[in-house]
């Protein structure tokens, strides 16, 4: 569904009309000709009402009032008046004519406040009509004047389109939440009126490819979840660093032992022995999000990381996706697990069908 934006109401109004004023023939047309009526001529002000403040259509609205008018025999220069910063409160709405306008169009004039001639919408006068009255053709009822697309037009409270208004006002005041205040379960509105729950923070983790002149090195374990997530690919120096080792760097990540290394890798689809400087900030991005949640997982399931299955029996096999289980088939593809094969403190471990070469 399309957002509509339905329209706001201004605290103040300014008025912006000729000075010299306009004689108008009070009544409609056809009165005049069918019942011999008289044709009262009344003086009025064609007023350009806009928000009080608004520098874009305060000159414009100095044109429309300066412009000259045709009053039958001569042209009539004019002299724009503004009315600044009037409470938005219409005291009175007199109907006195309406207007009859190209293609079928009409508009009804009405007087406000017994001195400025504005047009009333249609809506707006069946709306009264219906929900309210008129009496001697005075509007009865509250109005006041609200921005409705670009356009001001008169509204009544408390009418439909006013209580909309409201409702759309009330949200669009909301206030701005810190981050701080963000509770996980909550439902929060971005100023584009998205919705969303907020599940939780994730860790922050800058992995700076500038080793080993790693800055900003967060400590996972102590930065829990509350630090606002933020990745940076800097200028490479060492074009030579390879993911596993990124990982594992205390200057880089810290946190991460060699066993979620494996895990965090295997559940990226990651080759352990890709270079950094061939991840798309992007992919990198996408896998410092996924570190916290799967080192999460472990320390709240004593040092698990994969969930077992349906009445599969705990044991350490079953505990993890690939560390130590090198000749053993891959939980999801049934490959066989396999591991560095030098010796080392630190042995990584792969799936080579999960995790091929330039797989990302
Ligand atoms: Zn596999």
């Amino acid at each position: 569904m399309r957002e509509i934006i339905v329209g706001s109401i201004p605290e103040k109004i300014t008025y912006v009309y000729p000075k010299e004023g306009l004689k108008i023939l009070v009544g409609c047309e056809w009165d005049m000709q069918s019942a011999k009526l008289q044709q009262p001529k009344e003086l009025v002000y064609p007023t350009f009402p806009i928000v009080a403040g608004d520098e874009k259509a305060l000159p414009k609205a100095k044109m429309w009032a300066e412009h000259p008018y045709w009053d039958g025999n001569k042209s009539i220069n004019k002299t724009p008046e503004v009315v600044e910063d009037q409470e938005n409160k219409i005291s009175s709405i007199r109907i006195c004519n309406l207007e009859s306008r190209g293609n079928g169009g009409r508009a009804y004039k009405v007087v406000i406040d017994e001195k400025y001639y504005v047009d009333l919408r249609e809506d707006v006068l069946v709306d009264t009509m219906l929900k309210s009255s008129i009496k001697s053709g005075f509007l009865e009822g509250e109005f006041i004047w609200a921005k409705v697309g670009s356009q001001m037009k008169i509204i009544r409270k408390n009418s439909e389109l006013y209580n909309l208004i409201m409702e759309y006002q009330s949200k669009a005041n909301y206030k701005p939440l810190s981050k701080v205040g963000l509770e996980p379960g909550g439902i929060y509105q971005d100023k584009k009126r998205n919705k969303a729950v907020f599940i939780g923070y994730v860790n922050t983790v800058q992995l700076l490819q500038d080793y080993p002149n790693g800055k900003n090195i967060w400590d996972l374990r102590r930065s829990g979840e509350k630090a606002k997530f933020k990745f940076k690919k800097s200028k490479s120096k060492n074009t030579e660093m390879i993911i596993s080792n990124a990982l594992l760097d205390q200057k880089i990540l810290s946190g991460i032992g060699n066993k979620y290394k494996s895990e965090i890798l295997f559940l990226n689809n990651i080759y352990p022995f890709e270079k950094v400087t061939a991840f798309s900030n992007d992919e990198l991005n996408r896998l410092v999000i996924n570190v916290p949640r799967v080192l999460k997982y472990g320390y709240e399931n004593s040092g698990r990381t994969r969930k077992p299955k349906d009445k599969e029996k705990i044991s350490w096999d079953t505990t993890h996706w690939v560390f130590r289980r090198s000749g053993k088939p891959c939980w999801i593809c049934g490959a066989k697990i396999i591991s560095e094969r030098k010796l080392t403190a630190r042995p990584t471990f792969w799936c080579p069908n999960c995790q091929p070469i330039n797989a990302h």
